[in-house]
């Protein structure tokens, strides 16, 4: 080895380093980079990120400097880098030191990473000692955030701690030059964690038409053989779910294709290593039982992202499986083997299981593409919990989201921390797995919230968990400014915008249920400018399960007290229609989800869904493509606007009466619905002169009005913003919470 040059010619530096910068394999980088670059010195991990200290020539520091900001480790992310300069020490060696814990500082947990192309030739290779391996991982793939107990990111503190490695695994770990240095969830057959049976019957009993549960890396899935109706079925049956469609995982990308249309970015999302599940069209040569999605244009589909994954496909007969969460109803995923056992054994004819613990459960995240660009519909494995960068430091805050799809956010300095997907807020098991990831996830990022942001509706669980914390400020933010409040912090955008907030269900600030929004919005305030004409909601949740309460109340209100609904029995519509009048049990809202049901309702699609949304989604499902045709509709000028759909749901009404096709209704209905959110913002901005336009809420979902929207939008002269990297729906505005309640915490 060359020497380094005297003392006095030397230049020694200190960079610090923070962003995901542990668990990626960086420390062996460093360490390689100053072997090659002929430097002394160390590097280390510290709860805050990774520091190292290197001294030689001058040069030789610049480079290695130039070489971390532009070509650092692969799954590495650096958010900041601090340089200072020392005095030169002397020494000739460049070692890796312990870990170090500083106080009240933490390192950027990485998300869970598939598997990479290293590791998958290891355990396909018959010769490697990894060969059919499940737990096969290296530095740059495999299980982090599902397995992390606590920082700094060391063995200890993951659920790997129960696996001592063999003699060859710790050589591996220990010696910078492998793959494996310092991978901490690094195992082998020899030492590391088993299967509770062979894959052979796995793959057998697959094959053979059997419901599987199999324990993944964020909690257990039900798998069967998607080509296999009877399977399907029984599945739907067993889990009591009656439409809602099944994930799949296909073997590979040719089998992906072999069932749908792909773009090159659907392409991108598949393979990337955050593995979701993407939402794709389905092509022609479609041979799935119609039970996986019924009534569905789509399939949401996901590649192999473990060992385990890949080789359960391998030389097995069937190349799509269901894949959908290990769950009952609308319980969490459940995690431990104990408990699948006890909560699935109704539903799986068999379990393969592992005695690697999963300390953090996660779901599948699900993606879909729009224009060209990956987003968010369900942020959870894969995403979480890589933060935001807010841009500016705020407070350390915890908004805790709302009651649907719930998720939460902390935030610490810049960092904006949104907890994976937690679920719907309706039960008790729910809510246990909310407040588990909020205790690991104030741990992980050492936050201790100074105040609390919750949702205004008085009967979430969230806003009940938040109002119960003692001693600390509480901020109320209306749901639908939370929308939009998301929406500008993932643009980056301050000053003030348009909001569209379209969705089911959201409180107003008079009581009202909201849901057809706009708002001109910042940060600290937001104003109501307009919004869908109330019609009267009759039962609570209940019509949100029976579309044709809304079609009553739209026809009642498009027609007069005398209007006939012919979908449901008279003696049911007249209970309603005296609700109505009566207003007994009822409650205006301008829901966008509800306007949705209606019309659904009014052609004779559906009058009630078994999931949410599920008549909205069908409705966008039938509809015909290359129809331009649109309905009349008014907007009325007031203290607010009011756009009033009456004219075109009477032409709805008539037209299916006369037996018009639904799938040209329903084109025309979406034209229309799109045409007056345009007409709409195109009013505000001749009041406010704002350009922006932010899209928001779960309603953005709709793919042809959220296309025809931003097209009629952009023609219009705006400039429009959607969401990518938090969903559109409720699983993002614990985002918008936290940015509006950092306006006033301190
Ligand atoms: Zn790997
Ligand atoms: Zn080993
Ligand atoms: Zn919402």
């Amino acid at each position: 080895m060359e020497t380094l040059p005297p003392a006095t010619s030397r230049r020694r530096i200190r960079i610090r380093l923070r962003g995901i910068v542990q668990g990626v394999g960086f420390r062996p980088f460093v360490y390689n980079l100053a072997l090659k670059l002929n430097l002394a010195g160390y590097v280390l991990n510290s709860s805050a990120g990774l520091v190292a200290e290197v001294e030689g020539h001058p040069a030789a520091v610049d480079a290695f400097v130039a070489t971390l900001r532009e070509d650092p480790p692969p799954l590495a992310w650096i958010q900041k880098m601090e340089v200072s300069e020392l005095e030169a020490e002397g020494g000739e060696t460049f070692v890796i030191r312990e870990s170090v814990a500083e106080t009240g500082e933490f390192a950027l947990v990485s998300p869970d990473v598939a598997t990479c192309d290293d590791c998958f030739r290891d355990f396909t290779t018959a010769a490697n000692r990894r060969f059919g391996y499940p737990f096969t991982n290296c530095t740059n793939c495999g299980p982090r955030y599902t397995i992390i107990r606590d920082i700094p990111y060391d063995r200890p503190n993951t659920t790997m701690a129960a696996f001592p490695m063999c003699a060859a695994c710790q050589a591996e770990y220990d010696d910078p030059r492998e793959r494996r240095f310092h991978a901490q969830p690094n195992a082998c057959p020899e030492c590391g964690p088993a299967l509770s049976a062979p894959l052979e019957e796995a793959r057998r009993r697959l094959a053979a038409g059997e419901i599987l549960a199999i324990k993944g890396l964020g909690g257990f899935h039900l798998a069967c053989d998607a080509r296999n109706g009877a399977a399907v079925g029984r599945l739907r049956e067993r889990k009591r779910r009656s439409d809602k469609p099944f994930a799949l995982m296909a073997r590979d990308l040719a089998a992906v294709e072999a069932i749908c249309a792909v773009s090159d970015a659907d392409r991108r999302a598949l393979l990337s290593p955050r593995r979701a599940i993407v939402i794709l069209q389905r092509g022609a040569a479609g041979t799935l039982p119609n039970a996986i999605a019924p009534a569905n244009r789509t399939l949401g589909i996901m590649l192999p992202y473990t060992p385990l994954h890949h080789l359960l496909f391998t030389g097995a007969p069937y190349s799509i499986l269901v894949m959908t969460s290990g769950n009952l109803s609308e319980e969490p995923i459940v995690v431990s083997n104990a408990d699948a056992r006890e909560r699935l054994s109704g539903v799986a004819d068999w379990f393969l299981t592992h005695d690697r613990d999963i300390y953090m459960r996660t779901d599948d995240s699900v993606v879909r593409t729009f224009e060209g660009t990956e987003r968010v519909i369900r942020r959870s494995r894969g995403f979480a919990p890589q933060t935001m960068d807010l841009g500016r430091r705020i407070p350390e805050l915890l908004a805790c989201g709302p009651e649907l799809k719930n998720t939460f956010c902390l935030t610490k300095g810049q960092h904006a921390i949104l907890s994976q997907h937690i679920g719907d807020l309706e039960n008790y098991e729910t809510l246990v797995f909310f407040e588990e990831t909020l205790a690991n996830l104030k741990k992980l990022f050492r936050v201790e919230p100074r105040a609390v942001a919750y949702d205004l509706h008085p009967l979430y669980l969230s806003t009940k968990y938040a109002l119960g914390l003692g001693g600390l400020p509480k901020f109320g933010v209306q749901h639908h400014h939370a929308h939009i409040a998301a929406c500008m912090a993932e643009n980056g955008l301050g000053g003030e915008v348009i909001g569209v907030a379209f969705d089911g269900t959201g409180y107003g600030t008079d009581g009202a249920i909201w849901g057809g929004e706009f708002l001109v919005a910042r940060y600290s305030a937001f104003e109501r400018r307009g919004h869908l004409r109330y019609v009267p909601l009759a039962g609570g949740d209940a019509a949100v399960r029976e579309p044709w309460r809304a079609a009553l109340a739209y026809l009642i209100d498009t027609f007069g007290a005398a209007a006939q609904f012919e979908g449901v029995p008279e003696n049911r519509a007249g209970v309603v229609r005296r609700m109505i009048e009566t207003g007994v049990n009822t409650v205006p809202t301008s829901s966008c989800g509800r306007l949705f049901d209606a019309v659904a309702a009014i052609i004779g699609l559906r009058t009630a869904v078994n999931f949410e949304a599920q008549a909205a989604i069908e409705l966008e499902m039938i509809a015909e493509d290359g129809n331009s045709g649109r309905y009349p509709f008014e907007i009325e000028a007031g203290p607010l606007w009011q756009v009033d759909f009456r004219p075109a749901i009477a032409r709805i009404a008539r037209e299916a009466a006369e037996g018009a096709p639904r799938p040209s209704i329903s084109a025309k209905f979406h034209n229309t619905v799109a045409e007056a959110i345009i007409e709409t913002c195109r009013r505000i901005r001749g009041e406010t002169k704002l350009t922006r336009v932010c899209l928001s809420g779960g309603t953005f979902q709709n793919m042809r009005l959220l296309g025809l929207a931003v097209t009629g939008l952009r023609a219009s002269g705006f400039e429009v913003f959607l969401h990518a990297k938090v969903p559109p729906n409720d699983g993002g505005i614990a985002l918008g919470q936290a940015v509006i309640a950092a306006e006033f915490a301190r």
